[in-house]
């Protein structure tokens, strides 16, 4: 299946003449267009390591005006264009393969306005995710789009991949958190959609086309951001817990709790033993092979003069239920941060021990207990030998499941028995109804296996709303299916 059937596919890689080059070259300020190979290796790329970068060039616009340009020159003269932000995505989306020219947001990193009474913030694409949560923590305030990358993606990465992360449990998608946009399509059309509107039920609103098409249709180049008010106090824990349907049990203990959830974030025994082993990071327990899974669970302290009363009973009842083995909370900010760093470095750490691969999917939460279950059988009995390593976002019903290479199996025999393994996983999530990805989009990872979380009839309507924008088919062609 391919959800861009009947635009121009690739057949080969695309080249750029040196008259192209020169003509850009002389259109665009100095530095505006690289071909250095260090620039093509690193901007050619993203997080996923499974797609070899193969750019033609690598063009860093300044502004708007010079994205419009330069993507209506591309439109002119055929050329296909990947955007490009911090280059921390997990599906292969920013990653050029076939010589296209990745247009860099990096050097859009200015910030505008912090307006304290709209709670709004104006940014270009290629600002920081933690720059902006700096800038708004002078005043109290939040952009609460929150992960372990937020050190290097961008806004316009966050904004194009609808990311998701550690807090959507509390505040939900990045969708949530953007009012305006500015885009520019491949024809070169600069749309301004929403400004800093709360409120504006005037026809179809493309913002929220563009949010989440993983910069298949336009590319974005400003937002503003929605702000909102930092928590007053946070709580920290971390559980040890019997099992994963002890995990869901606390889940709906922590539903019931006299406090704000802010994150519920799970994690496998097997991946506390590489954090230890890969970054020395482990638990203050004393026993750590007697619990097969883990909790970190935030929340946002009950403000009422007994908070802390309700708090500490919720806690007792859990240890006196029998319902987690272990905990601790933070007493400090400094333990809290050490014990997100337990959930944040799982990623890296899993990198570090070896050739991972990765899907990222959803379900409905009240299915969770039964799809494991399937899913540990599916193992056990059509792919033993692998080791699987589970862990995410558990409380908005998103697991990551990453399978590692056998130390002995040579990488390409890998990637071929994980493609044999993901048909059965999707069919599984098919049966479930839920979501082959659920933060990290489609990208080239998963091209060919959109149908088992989108209809025909989907497919068909995404494939006319990307000739629409995209009429020659040159942005981002290779992604999706
Ligand atoms: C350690 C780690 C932890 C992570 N945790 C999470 C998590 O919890 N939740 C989550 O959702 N993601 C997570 N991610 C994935 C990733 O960080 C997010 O998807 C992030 O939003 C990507 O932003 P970026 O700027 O790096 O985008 P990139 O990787 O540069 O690009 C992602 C996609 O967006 C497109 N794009 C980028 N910029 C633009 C633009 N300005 N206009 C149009 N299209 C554009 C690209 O072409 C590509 O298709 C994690 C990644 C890592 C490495």
């Amino acid at each position: 299946m391919c959800y861009f059937t009947g635009m121009t596919q690739p057949k080969a890689r695309q080249t750029l003449s040196d008259s192209v080059i020169k003509a850009i070259q002389a259109k665009y300020p100095q530095g505006f267009l690289s071909v250095l190979p260090e620039d093509l290796v690193n901007y050619g790329k993203d997080w996923t390591r499974v797609f070899p970068p193969n750019p033609s060039a690598i063009v860093f616009p300044r502004s708007t005006a010079e994205v419009a340009s330069f993507l209506a020159f591309c439109n002119e003269n055929s050329i296909q264009v990947v955007p490009s932000g911090g280059r921390t995505g997990l599906s292969g989306g920013a990653v050029a393969t076939q010589g296209e020219v990745v247009l860099s947001l990096v050097r859009m990193n200015r910030m505008g306005k912090l307006d304290t009474l709209a709670h709004t913030l104006e940014v270009e694409a290629g600002v920081v995710t933690e720059a902006v949560h700096e800038r708004c923590h002078a005043e109290n305030l939040t952009w609460p789009v929150d992960f372990a990358s937020k050190g290097s993606s961008h806004v316009g990465g966050n904004i194009a991949t609808n990311a998701g992360g550690v807090k959507v449990i509390r505040y939900g998608l990045t969708r949530n958190w953007i009012l305006g946009l500015t885009a520019v399509t491949m024809e070169g059309q600069v749309l301004k959609l929403n400004g800093a509107l709360e409120k504006n039920n005037t026809g179809l609103d493309l913002r929220h086309l563009l949010i989440g098409s993983e910069g298949v249709l336009a590319v974005i180049t400003e937002a503003t951001l929605k702000l909102v008010k930092n928590p007053e106090s946070l709580d920290v824990f971390f559980f040890a817990l019997e099992d994963i349907p002890a995990v869901l049990k606390l889940f709906h203990e922590v539903r019931r709790g006299p406090f704000q959830t802010m994150a519920f974030e799970f994690l496998t025994r097997n991946c506390l033993r590489v954090l230890d082993e890969i970054k020395s990071l482990r638990p203050p327990f004393s026993d750590l092979d007697s619990h097969q899974a883990y909790v970190l669970l935030e929340v946002e302290r009950p403000e009422s003069s007994n908070g802390q009363k309700l708090l500490d009973e919720w806690l007792a009842g859990l240890f006196e239920r029998g319902l987690v083995h272990d905990g601790v909370l933070a007493q400090s900010p400094k333990e809290a941060k050490e014990l997100w760093g337990l959930r944040e470095n799982i990623s890296e750490s899993l990198a570090h021990r070896g050739f991972v691969h990765k899907n990222d999917i959803a379900l409905p939460v009240a299915s969770l207990e039964s799809f494991i279950d399937d899913l540990k059988n599916y193992f056990s009995d059509q792919h033993s030998g692998f080791e699987v390593f589970i862990f995410g976002h558990i409380g908005d019903g998103n697991l990551h499941v990453n399978t590692m290479k056998p130390d002995k199996m040579d990488q390409d025999e890998f990637v071929k028995r994980c493609k044999k393994i993901d048909q059965g996983l999707f069919a599984l999530i098919q049966k479930y109804r839920g979501s082959i990805s659920a933060e990290h989009g489609i990208g080239l990872l998963k091209k060919d296996a959109l149908g088992f979380s989108r209809t025909h009839e989907e497919i068909v309507l995404m494939k006319q709303i990307k000739k629409v924008f995209d009429p020659k088919g040159l942005l981002n062609l290779n992604i999706g299916p």
